[in-house]
């Protein structure tokens, strides 16, 4: 037999053995994926049955089951265990609220709590900001761009130079912006400029 035959038969030889070790695993793994669906149909029975012994849906029992089972089981299903307790998903995630991400805060430096499995880590274009942090964050830039606004509105309207008087009056007496109400600019101008002191 020429040499590169005999080479030929051998490597046949392994690749037979390694299919067959591959049909094998396939299979354990089929069976494996059997067990592990009937062990949460099971899991999902027993919380059907631990929701109609407690008085409510809201039992701590209850609660305190879907909490670990949510959080630490993501294999079982939350459609399925939400139902099971007679919740939508939306009420079980309220009842059960959010877990530690780990991630903290750039601003407070607390944890920013994962709201749900699929929940993703804020900051992807920024560092992270915990939900009341942004909000603040979110608050100043459009207080900055409104003021910056009302300066470029009142500046244009009013004669030059503009003191804060000035700027106090024409809010007081109406400007042609079609952004604010007078009643608006009259709050932006008293929180961020000095009251003008009132002639005695
Ligand atoms: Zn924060």
């Amino acid at each position: 037999m020429p040499d590169d035959a005999r080479d030929h038969a051998e490597t046949l030889d392994e690749l037979g053995r390694a299919l067959r070790d591959f049909v094998e695993a396939e299979g354990a793994l089929t069976r494996a994926q059997q067990v592990r669906k009937r062990a949460a149909a099971q899991v999902i029975d027993r919380v059907t049955q631990l929701r109609e012994e407690v008085s409510a849906p809201h039992a701590p029992e209850l609660i305190g089951v879907l909490r670990h089972i949510y959080w630490q089981q993501s294999g079982i299903s939350s459609r399925a265990l939400a139902s099971a307790a007679g919740l939508h998903v939306n009420e079980m995630l309220r009842a059960i609220g959010p877990c530690p991400s780990g991630i903290l805060c750039t601003a407070c430096q607390e944890d920013i709590p994962r709201t749900s499995r699929s929940w993703t880590p804020p900051g992807r274009y920024g560092a992270p900001l915990c939900t009341s942090c942004e909000k603040v964050e979110q608050g100043l830039a459009s207080r900055k761009w409104c003021v910056a606004q009302l300066r470029a509105n009142l500046i244009g309207s009013t004669p030059v130079p503009a003191t804060a008087r000035d700027w106090y009056a024409a809010a007081v007496h109406g400007s042609s912006s079609s952004w604010f109400t007078g009643e608006q600019l009259l709050k932006l101008v008293r929180e961020e400029l000095p009251q003008p002191v009132e002639p005695a």
